[in-house]
């Protein structure tokens, strides 16, 4: 490590060593401490005085790395110490790769006793002298250049690989053994029953629960976490397919899942993402809106809630307004019902309804994959023209005014297609009813976005008609339930 002798003055040997291990295997001069002894044995030679070791192991000094060269640090404080006269290292590359540091360093040599930079293939790079400043400016030139060509043919190497499906190395996939050209069947299983119930709506966080209940491990043995759990049987890998830099190829291993399992996956994502209009308190707590419809004008009917006054506990209501959302004019707002007898009123008929088993099967739709991987692809493709219309404007492709324009249009076509996958993903829903499962027991652990999905399924409107309920009882209401009409849409 580094020990430092005190203060050489200027003019002495006494000579700093560096060597670091770069990711890239080249040279002989690999190993590090191969490197030191190398550095030692010329030092000896020269019967130039050691006074400092700094090894940096393992980290790669190209130009995108940000790792930091903790004892490159150490030596530079060395230097400003006024401790080092020369540098000793094998070959340039292993200093520098970065013009930036080495400008640095023949600054530092103007108000410090450092001298030189020398390399063990005999090369001495005079920091005193603009002869020797201009070589050591070539040397790092060069070293960058060698590393520009160096990632450029791993990159074609890399591309090369993915084009013919190979694998991309890394540890394990899950699903896979150890190569990732095999199926592992036992973790294959989890991947299929994860599709299936992420599909039939469950949420994930369900799922890794259960996962883990279960005692299933990740390909490293660990329990599933929420976000790695998605990612790990959402990946492209397990449809066979190879990913490199946003392009697809058919991958070398055989899939566990087919594309259309992935694209309702995906569908299923999608919609999740999308977020239903929601009341001011941030959940929507009734299940009628939308669907209820005032028997006087015929307006739309809207919540309503009577606040807690007069002693009396608040209640949920639904209510012909005299103005929409919007505030233009709309219903009489003479009509209003307390929601509970009303939702249900309109849940057991829907109940009813779903009692006939052929009914049942009658409505329940069957998922048109070429429709799930069309509304796919039509999202993705106008979310990609919305990233370009970024890409284009951050390289003054496009004005501001321009994008301005342009993502405002992209914005609504995405949000369009977003919603009919969304609308497509609710109306298919009844079919992700588990079959054992009757609509009964699904409603109780269901929440109301469910609920709301089955009743677009049958019911066209609920039609609240005038009148008053006198003494009439109903479940514990005053509610006259003659007055609620259903129109069904069969
Ligand atoms: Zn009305």
């Amino acid at each position: 490590m580094s020990d430092i002798a005190p203060t050489s003055p200027r003019g002495a040997w006494n000579t700093a060593i560096y060597a670091r291990l770069s990711r890239d295997r080249r040279g002989l001069s690999e190993n590090v401490s191969i490197q030191v002894s190398e550095c030692r044995d010329y030092a000896d030679e020269n019967t130039w005085p050691v006074v400092g070791i700094f090894p940096d192991n393992d980290i790669s000094a190209s130009k995108y790395s940000k790792k930091p060269r903790e004892h490159y640090d150490l030596l530079l404080r060395a230097i400003r110490q006024g401790q080092v006269n020369i540098i000793l290292i094998t070959e340039m590359p292993r200093l520098y790769r970065r013009l930036e540091e080495l400008l640095e360093l023949i600054k530092l040599a103007e108000t410090t006793k450092l001298q030189r930079i020398q390399t063990t293939d005999g090369i001495s790079y005079n920091l005193d002298s603009a002869e020797g400043i201009h070589a050591a400016i070539n040397a790092v030139n060069n070293a960058m250049l060698e590393a520009a060509r160096l990632s450029k043919r791993i990159k074609r190497k890399q591309r090369a690989r993915a084009i013919e499906g190979k694998v991309h190395g890394g540890g394990r996939p899950f699903g896979y053994e150890p190569g990732g050209l095999v199926i592992r069947e036992s973790e294959a299983r989890v991947i299929r029953e994860c599709a299936r119930r992420f599909i039939a709506g469950e949420s994930i966080g369900d799922i890794t629960r259960d996962l883990n209940k279960r005692g299933v491990l990740t390909a490293t043995g660990k329990p599933w976490r929420i976000e790695n759990l998605q990612r790990t049987f959402m990946k492209k890998r397990n449809i066979g397919v190879r990913e490199y830099e946003g392009q697809e190829y058919p991958a070398e291993w055989p899939a566990i899942l087919t594309r259309e399992q992935w694209d309702r996956m995906e569908a299923q994502r999608l919609s999740k993402e999308w977020r239903w209009p929601k009341t001011q308190t941030g959940v929507r707590k009734y299940l009628l809106t939308g669907f209820i419809y005032c028997g006087r004008c015929g307006s739309r009917m809207y919540s309503g809630g009577r606040g807690p006054e007069c002693g009396r506990p608040s209640q949920r209501r639904y209510r012909c307004r005299p103005h929409d959302n919007y505030g233009n004019a709309s219903g009489c707002s003479k009509t209003f019902r307390i929601a509970e007898p009303v939702e249900l009123l309109v849940t057991q008929a829907v109940w009813h309804v779903f009692d006939d088993p052929k009914v049942a099967v009658f409505l329940s739709p069957k998922v048109d994959e070429d429709k799930v991987r069309h509304l796919v692809q039509e999202f993705e493709r106008r979310k990609g023209k919305l990233d370009q219309l970024v890409t284009d404007y951050a390289t003054d492709v496009l004005s501001r005014d321009q994008f301005i324009q342009a993502k405002g249009i992209a914005e609504a076509s995405v949000q369009e297609a977003r919603e009919a996958l969304s609308h497509y993903q609710s109306e298919t829903s009844l079919a992700h009813l588990p079959a054992t499962q009757t609509i009964r027991d699904a409603w109780e652990t269901s929440g109301l976005e469910w609920r709301r999905n089955i009743l677009r399924l049958v019911v066209d409107r609920v039609i609240v008609h005038p009148g008053q309920p006198g003494t009439q009882r109903w479940n514990g209401y005053r509610f006259d339930p003659e007055k609620i009409e259903i129109k069904w849409k069969f």
